[in-house]
């Protein structure tokens, strides 16, 4: 399993999962030339991707998307509503669009899209198994019951890490913004994130700490809060941070 975080942040994500020969593009919020690129870093040729699966329509999550789609004619997988609600939906032509709802098989691999409370029509995180599992969750509010079930048993996690609670109070975003990444809808605190990952039942092999606010958080404080929750917890869990600007790799 190769697992490429190309970008993760509020500006734009993508995350490349190649797995028992099937090449998956989750996420594609940056540029369809840095995802070209990022790709071709590891080897990849992006014309290779065997689909593209989104979790939410954010403009982070989805900005590459029509560019990437004219240029390789990638299918592309999520929920209906996500499809309806994309400010792109035009400009690509509908046959490229696979509305999914449960679980469905890419290769030898089985695709599980699960809910996630985040304020978009009907956002997801993804749960890909094959010889191993990886999961990703990221854009969410809180760790809701099913999200715990669903990232349980992940080899390699990819999990949201967005802010700090008290540097996002004391910040100078307007309130309304505040409230907004704070709610049940919103975006995962440092701490939230490493409580999840106290609860597994398995421990994940690697896990990549992922959406991190550029304002409300630095890559220090997320990884420093998640350690010593894991460290008082008496779990050891290597942790990498990703970044906005640059890939970070497992392979
Ligand atoms: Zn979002
Ligand atoms: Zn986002």
């Amino acid at each position: 399993m190769q697992v490429s975080v190309l970008a993760s942040g509020s500006k734009g994500n993508a995350v490349y999962v190649e797995m028992d020969g099937v090449r998956l593009l989750l996420d594609a919020g940056i540029s369809a030339t840095r995802i070209k690129k990022g790709l071709a870093a590891e080897g990849v040729d992006a014309a290779s991707l065997d689909g593209v699966l989104i979790t939410h329509e954010h403009r982070d999550h989805i900005a590459g998307l029509v560019t990437l789609s004219k240029w390789y004619e990638l299918p592309i997988f999520t929920r209906r509503a996500t499809i309806e609600h994309m400010s792109c939906r035009a400009a690509i032509p509908a046959e490229r669009f696979h509305a999914i709802e449960g679980a469905f098989r890419i290769g030898d691999l089985t695709i599980d899209p699960f809910n996630i409370p985040h304020d978009a029509a009907d956002p997801v995180g993804y749960r890909i198994t094959g010889s191993s599992r990886c999961t990703l969750a990221t854009d969410l509010g809180f760790v809701t019951a099913s999200v715990q079930e669903a990232i349980d048993g992940a080899d390699v996690l990819v999990l949201e890490a967005n802010h700090d609670p008290e540097v996002l109070k004391h910040g100078d975003y307007p309130w309304a913004l505040k409230r907004r990444i704070l709610s049940n809808r919103g975006h995962l605190a440092n701490a939230d994130a490493a409580w999840a990952l106290v609860r597994m039942k398995k421990r994940p092999a690697h896990v990549f700490l992922a959406h991190l606010s550029e304002k409300n958080n630095t890559p220090e404080l997320a990884e420093n809060t998640v350690e010593e929750i894991l460290h008082r917890q008496g779990l050891d869990i290597p942790i990498c941070m990703t970044a906005q600007d640059r890939a970070v790799h497992l392979h």
